[in-house]
């Protein structure tokens, strides 16, 4: 009897570790991207997480805003929004980032570091030390090589690619950060860049250095035969989601994913598996 009650013991013991173990392994090497509203997406890969463009303001009457319930949710950090680790800002434009619900979130959540422009950087000029000592500012000029950075399991390479729109938002300091995540997941987040191919082919090296997994360019690449020039010759990602995409899509996906050629991000809190391993968040 006693032999036996050791016996069932051991069992269940080693079936419920052999079951936590699979879980465990699955989720890490799940990863998954989560629309936010217009240029914002958080990244889960394993249990890192980072968020893109998520805290602006402006909708300029065209683009989404990050629905208010979200917002609250990253504010406290609740799931599936906890244990981020960094806010990556594309661009000063306020469909991107504003400065007070970022510092909001920089406050409530002292584990969350900001990588952004010094132009971004410079916004936030004179907070407390709790907050400034979180905050990366890049100085980059368009065709600058590439700057890198690591910390903890998150690999971080920018570029400088100027505005869409021309001469006229120069002075605007674009940044294309490449991300990659425990060496397993890497992805690139494209602000509002313009699509000249002649931009792109500067930095030869520097996209071909890594393995790209997914794309997050404005929808404009997808559609405009230069941006897919970009995508095809340059980036070479295996997957890519535009977003940027105006609010009447919201509702409407299927079909702007149809028209454009290629997988958008059209709704808020829309979720993507970006690996084979899926997506369970
Ligand atoms: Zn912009
Ligand atoms: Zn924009």
């Amino acid at each position: 009897m006693k032999s036996f009650l050791v016996f069932a013991l051991s069992a269940v013991f080693s079936c419920t570790t052999a079951v936590f173990a699979h879980d465990l392994e699955s989720s890490a090497d799940q990863s998954c991207a989560r629309y936010l509203g217009n240029e914002g997406v958080m990244i889960t890969a394993g249990d890192t997480k980072v968020l893109f463009d998520a805290f602006y303001s402006q909708s300029y009457g065209q683009y989404a805003l990050v629905p208010e319930t979200t917002q609250a949710a990253l504010l406290k950090g609740a799931p599936p929004y906890d244990n981020v680790s960094a806010l990556f800002v594309s661009h000063v434009h306020g469909d991107h980032f504003s400065p007070a619900p970022t510092l909001e979130y920089l406050r409530s959540n002292p584990e969350v570091t900001l990588y952004a422009s010094r132009q971004v950087v410079n916004t936030l000029q004179g907070v407390e030390e709790e907050v400034s000592s979180r905050l990366v500012a890049f100085d980059l000029a368009a065709g600058d090589p590439a700057q890198s950075l690591s910390v903890g399991p998150i690999s971080i390479d920018v570029v400088r690619i100027p505005h869409s729109g021309g001469p006229a938002r120069a002075d605007i300091e674009n940044l294309v950060f490449r991300v990659s995540i425990n060496d397993r997941l890497t992805v690139m987040h494209l602000g509002d860049s313009d699509t000249d191919e002649r931009l792109f082919a500067v930095h030869q090296d520097h996209w071909f250095a890594k393995k790209l997994d997914v794309a997050f360019p404005p929808y404009w690449f997808i559609s405009d035969p230069s941006g897919r020039t970009v995508l095809d010759n340059w980036l070479r990602p295996a997957k890519t989601i535009g977003v940027h995409v105006p609010i009447v899509a919201a509702g409407n996906g299927d079909a702007w994913r149809a028209e454009q050629g290629g997988d958008l991000f059209t709704d808020p809190g829309e979720v993507r598996a970006l690996t084979a391993a899926g997506c369970d968040h």
